[in-house]
């Protein structure tokens, strides 16, 4: 089960108060989109249910389990970064490997999980290639194999396409969805645009100031935003 639950979580650094008390209920198997303006919380927020960031109070749960003191590689989660952090020395068969390795899985089972990954991201062609001979969208889908060679129960991704040009961004999209569903794992996807998240949520969560002012579904928030913030972020009249 990968649910994920956040109970009153809240944040802070040093005398600044960031996270203000949100509260989630994801389901097995939910899109959810954390969505707001730049300095609103999205990262710190997925942060601390990866377990990079310690949480000030409150409850982080997954998969019915509550994770606060857990190290990030316990936590039955893989995450995908904006800037990939890709190895630029390593080849793309080791970049995706490198995790595995480093939890002493098999080696044909590393094998086995990354020729796996690479043809469900079409990299079959270029696993023995560098970061720098691929294109954006190839480093992107790199940047999430080695997340699924990980087998995670929930995908937590960061801005993952802001890199990205405008086309591109539209085709990676519709690839992250399409392997969500494939792969039946939950996802918790933070952007600051608002089409990304209409177009990829199941549910989306706005954030204003550390606070999440309203969940629902895109239409629904579309439709009946609850706060003028609301409002005017995603683009329709209160
Ligand atoms: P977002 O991802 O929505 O742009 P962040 O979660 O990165 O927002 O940041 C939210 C707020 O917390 C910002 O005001 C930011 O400056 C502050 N912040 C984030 N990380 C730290 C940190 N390690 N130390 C101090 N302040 C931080
Ligand atoms: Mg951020």
């Amino acid at each position: 089960m990968a649910t994920v639950t956040l109970r009153n979580v809240r944040k802070s650094f040093g005398k600044t108060d960031v996270i203000h008390g949100v509260d989630l209920e994801i389901a097995d198997g939910e899109f959810i989109v954390i969505v707001g303006p730049s300095g609103c919380g999205k990262s710190t927020l997925l942060r601390m249910v990866a377990g990079l960031e310690t949480v000030t109070s409150g409850e982080v749960e997954i998969g019915g389990r509550l994770v606060n003191k857990v190290e990030p590689m316990d936590r039955d989660i893989a995450m995908v970064f904006q800037n990939y952090a890709l190895y630029p020395h390593m080849t793309v068969f080791d970049n995706m490997a490198y995790g595995l390795k480093i939890a002493k899985v098999p080696k044909s089972e590393i094998e086995d999980r990354v020729a796996t990954a690479a043809k469900l991201l079409q990299l079959e062609e270029y696993l023995k290639r560098r970061p720098r001979e691929l294109s954006g969208g190839q480093r992107q889908r790199v940047a999430m194999g080695r997340a699924i060679v990980r087998k995670p129960a929930v995908f937590l991704f960061d801005e993952p396409l802001s890199n990205l040009d405008a086309k591109l961004r539209v085709q990676m999209r519709l690839e992250i969805k399409a392997l969500q569903r494939e792969l039946g794992v939950t996802a918790l996807y933070v952007t600051h645009d608002q089409v990304e998240a209409m177009t990829l949520a199941d549910r989306m969560v706005v954030m204003n100031g550390g606070v999440a002012d309203q969940v629902g579904k895109p239409l629904d928030v579309y439709a009946d935003p609850r706060t003028e913030f609301v409002a005017g972020f995603i683009g329709s009249p209160p």
